[in-house]
């Protein structure tokens, strides 16, 4: 089992992001445990950032997500 989400990087071990899958958190699966989209995703991450950044606008934080999934295994890009 993964120690953190390939998504997000959630820490799988805590309760509260653990999910039916075992390399993705329930926040990044649907009800059967697929991986969401990598819009729904980053909206995700977007939204996170901003919980702890209040000043953030929108389009920012969705570009800091987008940032940050491009080092995450389920999104990376091949160079
Ligand atoms: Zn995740």
């Amino acid at each position: 089992m993964a120690e953190f989400c390939y998504s997000c990087a959630a820490p799988l071990h805590a309760p509260e992001f653990r999910g039916p899958v075992e390399n993705h958190c329930k926040h990044c699966t649907d009800a059967s445990g697929n991986l969401r989209s990598r819009e729904e995703v980053q909206r995700g991450i977007a939204y996170w950032l901003k919980s702890w950044q209040p000043g953030v606008d929108d389009r920012t934080a969705l570009r800091r997500a987008d940032h940050f999934m491009k080092a995450m295994p389920a999104w990376a890009e091949d160079e």
